[in-house]
């Protein structure tokens, strides 16, 4: 079924939908060109899969390609991504060689004749340098930049000065960040999506039950992919903190992404974990319905992260009127409203963590207050619809700066 923006009309005023495509229209002869590292898995993929079909829809020439690299190439980007986020690493030869060099060849493949580049994370960042630069390039950053490896960001620095700007999910990152030409765009999610789109009782009960959730029981989650930035584990300590108190049931749904090596082995490690724990349940790769009627059905969300970029199923959840608590990290305190929308914690405190979940679960009308908040927090914020007028706005800006339409 093709999409269509006036699809959003419960969510946002006629008006606004109407504006967006006053202004889609200006722009509507030039071509724009998205390139990330997958199609699937992780935040990324999410909303490049909601936003490129809304703006094509909107009359804007959008298209999304993803960089093709070896096993690898991944294992190095995967590493660089992890010392981003605080990790050490040993920045080799061999590895800036392999980064390179698969972008290198992709661009000999893959020509770009488009009006504007907006490159998304680490991944294909130096594929700038491959190209004759005829259009403003944007380098999009969904890393958590609070605390980077002082000598990869000087490395990588080398490829983000030609782009024409940085866009990052928030300030502090963009305090901290490469460039000082730079713009905030918070994430979105997509309320008409599979994932996000309300569903019937009876369905997200079907779906519960197939899954194996036990009915009148308490249920936490935590949606993420498998991943230490996570804190699977974490998540498991915590939940063993709760149990001692309180009768309950955890899920743990995570994925992998093509890009991520990592995921493998912490999907094996957090399964070991698992082993001969009570009243908890590891789901692999579930499908976006089953994911909706998890986040719907959870009493509370759990995102444990050490390191967070933004944490698209912390307002998958909260869009679901489902508390979260959630650590107190990187884009996660602009969706959770410490008290309001859900709890923020310090992100190595599992009893704060333990509480704050136990607060909740014993109290229903705070649970369905905050719900409510939550719900009323994403619509205003957190909604593809916001999301699509700031990146048109800003390429009407880019575009007209570099020669008119
Ligand atoms: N997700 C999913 N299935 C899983 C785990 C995650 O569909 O088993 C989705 C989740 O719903 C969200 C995205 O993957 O849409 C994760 O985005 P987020 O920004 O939270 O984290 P990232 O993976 O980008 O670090």
């Amino acid at each position: 079924m093709s999409v269509s923006l006036t699809d959003y009309r419960d969510f946002v005023d006629e008006s606004k939908i109407s504006e967006i495509y006053r202004k889609g229209s200006r722009i509507s002869r030039r071509h724009i060109l998205h390139i990330s590292s997958t199609y699937y898995g992780g935040g990324v993929a999410e909303i490049l899969r909601s936003l490129v079909p809304l703006l094509n829809d909107v009359g804007i020439d959008v298209g999304w390609r993803t960089v093709v690299g070896s096993p690898d190439f991944f294992r190095v980007t995967k590493k660089f991504h992890n010392a981003l986020q605080g990790d050490k690493i040993a920045l080799t030869k061999m590895k800036k060689k392999v980064y390179e060099e698969t972008n290198e060849i992709f661009s000999k493949f893959t020509h770009v004749e488009h009006d504007l580049v907006v490159v998304h994370d680490p991944q294909p960042l130096p594929l700038i340098k491959f190209y004759k630069k005829k259009q403003p390039w944007i380098w999009r950053c969904h890393i958590d930049l609070s605390n980077p490896n002082e000598k990869l960001w000087d490395y990588l620095k080398s490829f983000v000065i030609p782009y024409d700007l940085v866009v990052y999910h928030t300030e502090e990152f963009a305090m901290r960040g490469f460039s000082e030409n730079y713009r905030v765009i918070k994430p979105s999610i997509d309320p008409l999506s599979i994932k996000n789109i309300d569903l019937p009782g009876e369905t997200v009960k079907k779906y519960l039950k197939k899954a194996g959730v036990v009915e009148g029981k308490p249920l936490i989650s935590q949606v993420s992919r498998f991943d230490k930035w996570k804190d699977p584990i974490g998540v498991l300590k915590v939940f063993d903190l709760v149990r001692r108190e309180m009768d309950c049931q955890l899920f743990l749904v995570g994925d992998i992404a093509i890009d991520d090596p990592e995921g493998q082995k912490m999907h094996e490690r957090v399964l070991s974990e698992v082993k001969g724990r009570r009243d908890v349940r590891l789901i692999l790769g579930a499908h976006d319905i089953l994911v909706n009627a998890i986040q719907r059905a959870s009493d509370v969300v759990l995102q444990k992260s050490i390191r967070e970029g933004f944490g698209l199923s912390v307002s998958e959840a909260l869009w679901k009127k489902t508390p979260v608590v959630a650590s107190n990290v990187g884009g996660l305190p602009t969706q959770v409203i410490d008290g309001e929308t859900g709890y923020l914690v310090d992100p190595m405190d599992y009893e704060a963590a333990a509480k704050k979940v136990m607060d909740l679960l014993s109290d229903p009308t705070l649970r369905e207050k905050m719900g409510e908040k939550g719900r009323e927090h994403v619509k205003k914020n957190f909604l593809i619809t916001r999301h699509i007028e700031d990146w048109i706005d800003l390429w009407t800006e880019i575009l007209e700066e570099n020669g008119g339409d």
